[in-house]
C-alpha cells in the first residue's frame, strides 16, 4: 500500500487550473500537473482498502460504484508512491487502453467511491492516472504491442470513437487483420469532434493512432458505412459488401441522433444543435477544412445553452473563448443539493451540485426552467420565453421570464444512434430505447457475425464505458472467431 499513515498526514491536493482570464484566450489544455513529489505524496494517501470500491465492482450499469474498466487503483497508487512509474504504467495499461483520455476527461466515479470520500477527501486517483500515462509517453514506455502471430481473420470496426479504438486495438493485439472505417477525416469520434481541445488536445489521439497503425490496424477515413456519398471526399460503403469481405463487423458508431426542442420558433436561425457548433471549433483549432456549413460563432452574442451536462459545459467554454457577450445555461431539473448524504449515496455516484471548469468561467446557471418558445426579428432568434417548473416539470404560473439570445445551443443529449443507413440496411434489432440490441455477455447483435459496443449499444454515456465495452466486445469477437480467447477483460 501507499504510506500506512499517509491519509492521516497528507492533505488531498488536486491539479489546479490556470486563471480564467488567461485560459479563455486560447483553446489549449489549462490543467497544471502536480510535481512528481506531490503526485507521489497523493498516492501515499491510499489505504489499500480491504474492499477497494474505487477499483469497481464489475457491475454493468451506469452509476455502479467504482472504475468501469476496473483499473487496479490501490496497486498503481502503491507503485507511484514507491516511484516505480514504469510498472505503474504497465499496470494501468493492463485494464485501460487509453488512460490519457480518462485521466483528462473522466468524471472519476472511482474517486466518488473511494473510502476517503466518506469525508470528502478521496485519493486524487484521476490526477495520479494522468501523471502515470503522461510520464509513460514522455519516457517512451508506450510502444506498439505487435501480435506475434496473425490469425488470418479479418474484422471491420465501424466508427473510431473510444469504443471502436479500444475494440480495434485489442483485436489487432490478438493477431486479427483489423480495419477501422470512419466517416470523418480523422479518428477519435466525440473525443476529436465533440470534446474541445481545452479539455483534451487532439495530438493525444494522433499518437495513439500511430501506435495502432504500427500494431497493424488500417484506418479508412471519409468512409460512411451504409451512408450515401456526400461530396467532400466522403465515400459510401454498403455494409452487406463488408460482410462478404470481413469475418466480423463491430458496430461502434456512437449515439448521434440529438434530442430536439420542437417548440414555436424552433425554425428561426441562430438555434443549433451543440454538435453542429462544437465540431466547427475543433476543426478550426486543428486547421481541418470546415465543410460546407456556414460558420456558427458565439462572438459578441448573448448565448443560451439549453442542457446541463458535459455537452452544455463544452458549449459554454467554447462560447467564452469565442468572446460571447454573455452565456446562460438552462437546466430543466431542479438544482441538486450542494452536499450529498454520504450515508445514503456512498460508494455510488452521488447526485450533487457540480461546477465544471467551463461553468466557472462565468456562465449564469438557471435550474428548473422550461423554454416555451423562441421569438425573433427577420428570421433570427432574439429571445427565449421561459417559465419555472415544479419537480414534475409542470410550469409554475407567474414565473414566466424572457432571455435575450442571439445564439441558442441545444445540448439536451442524444436519443439513440442514427437508424437510417447502416443499422436499417443491416437490419439489426434495436432495444426499446432505439439502441442496437446486444447483451453485455457477448456484445453480439441479432446477426451472429455483427457485434456492437459503446454508445451505439448502451446509449449516450462516458468515454470510460466506451473503452470498457470496446475491450469486452473485442474479447467476445476473438472468442467467436477462434473458439477461445486470451484477451484480458
Ligand atoms: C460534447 C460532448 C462532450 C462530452 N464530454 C465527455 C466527458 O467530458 N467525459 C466523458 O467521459 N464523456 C464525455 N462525453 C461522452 C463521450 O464522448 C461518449 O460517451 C463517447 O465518445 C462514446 O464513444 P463511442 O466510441 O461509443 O462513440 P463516438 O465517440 O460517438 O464515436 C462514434 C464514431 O463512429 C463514427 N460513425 C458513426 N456512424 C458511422 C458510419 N455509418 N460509418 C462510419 N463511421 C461512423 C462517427 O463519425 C464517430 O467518429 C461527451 C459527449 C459529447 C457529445
Ligand atoms: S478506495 Fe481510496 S483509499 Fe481505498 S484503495 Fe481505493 S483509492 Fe485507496
Amino acid at each position: 500500500m501507499g504510506k500506512v499513515t499517509g491519509f492521516l498526514e497528507i492533505e488531498r491536493r488536486e491539479r489546479k487550473y490556470t486563471p480564467v482570464a488567461e485560459r479563455v484566450t486560447h483553446f489549449n489544455e489549462f490543467v497544471v500537473p502536480l510535481s512528481e513529489k506531490d503526485t507521489r505524496d497523493q498516492a501515499a494517501r491510499c489505504m489499500n482498502c480491504g474492499i477497494p470500491y474505487c477499483h469497481g465492482t464489475g457491475a454493468v450499469t451506469p452509476g455502479a460504484p467504482g472504475c468501469p474498466v476496473n483499473n487496479q487503483i490501490p496497486d498503481f497508487n502503491d507503485l507511484v508512491y514507491q516511484g516505480n512509474w514504469e510498472e505503474a504504467s504497465r499496470n494501468l495499461h493492463s485494464t485501460n487502453n487509453f488512460p490519457e483520455f480518462t485521466g483528462r476527461i473522466c468524471p472519476a466515479p472511482c474517486e466518488a467511491s473511494c473510502t476517503l470520500n466518506i469525508d470528502d477527501n478521496p485519493v486524487t486517483i484521476k490526477t495520479i492516472e494522468c501523471a502515470i500515462v503522461d510520464r509513460a509517453w514522455e519516457n517512451g514506455w508506450v510502444r506498439p504491442e505487435i501480435a506475434p502471430h496473425k490469425t488470418g481473420k479479418r474484422v471491420a470496426v465501424v466508427g473510431s470513437g473510444p469504443a471502436g479504438l479500444a475494440c480495434a486495438q485489442q483485436l489487432a493485439r490478438a493477431g486479427h487483420d483489423v480495419h477501422v472505417f470512419e466517416k470523418y477525416a480523422k479518428a477519435g469520434g466525440l473525443l476529436r469532434y465533440g470534446i474541445p481541445d481545452f479539455k483534451m488536445e487532439k495530438t493525444i489521439i494522433d499518437r495513439r493512432v500511430v501506435q495502432m497503425e504500427a500494431e497493424g490496424v488500417t484506418f479508412h477515413y471519409g468512409t460512411h458505412v451504409g451512408g450515401s456519398a456526400q461530396g467532400n471526399g466522403v465515400t459510401a460503403i454498403d455494409p452487406h459488401e463488408m460482410l462478404n469481405d470481413f469475418d466480423v463487423l463491430a458496430l461502434t458508431g456512437g449515439a448521434e441522433a440529438p434530442r430536439d426542442l420542437p417548440i414555436p420558433g424552433r425554425e428561426l436561425s441562430g438555434i443549433h444543435y451543440a454538435m453542429d457548433f462544437l465540431p466547427q471549433q475543433n476543426k478550426r483549432v486543428s486547421s481541418e477544412p470546415p465543410g460546407d456549413a456556414a460558420d456558427i460563432l458565439a462572438t459578441a452574442k448573448h448565448v443560451v445553452v439549453i442542457g446541463g451536462g458535459d455537452t452544455g459545459s463544452d458549449c459554454i467554454g467554447t462560447s467564452f473563448r469565442q468572446s460571447a457577450k454573455s452565456v446562460t445555461q438552462l437546466e430543466i431539473m431542479a438544482a441538486p443539493p450542494e452536499q450529498e448524504n454520504k450515508g445514503l449515496t456512498w460508494p455510488n455516484w452521488p447526485l450533487k451540485m457540480r461546477t465544471s471548469s467551463s461553468q466557472a468561467e462565468g456562465a449564469k446557471r438557471e435550474f428548473a426552467v422550461l423554454t416555451q418558445k423562441f421569438t425573433g426579428d427577420n428570421g433570427q432568434v432574439k429571445k427565449l420565453h421561459c417559465v419555472k417548473v415544479d419537480d414534475k416539470f409542470k410550469p409554475l404560473p407567474g414565473t414566466e421570464f424572457d432571455l435575450d439570445a442571439e445564439l441558442v445551443l441545444l445540448a439536451m443529449g442524444f436519443v439513440h444512434p442514427v437508424h437510417e443507413g447502416l443499422l436499417k440496411t443491416l437490419g439489426v434489432e434495436l432495444d426499446q430505447r432505439g439502441n442496437v440490441r446486444a447483451n453485455l455477455t457477448d456484445y453480439q447483435t441479432s446477426r451472429p457475425n455483427v457485434f456492437s459496443a459503446g454508445d451505439m449499444r448502451r446509449g449516450q454515456s462516458l468515454v470510460v464505458w466506451a473503452i470498457r465495452e470496446g475491450r469486452l466486445c473485442a474479447r467476445s469477437i476473438d472468442q467467436f472467431l477462434m473458439g477461445t480467447t486470451n484477451l484480458p477483460r
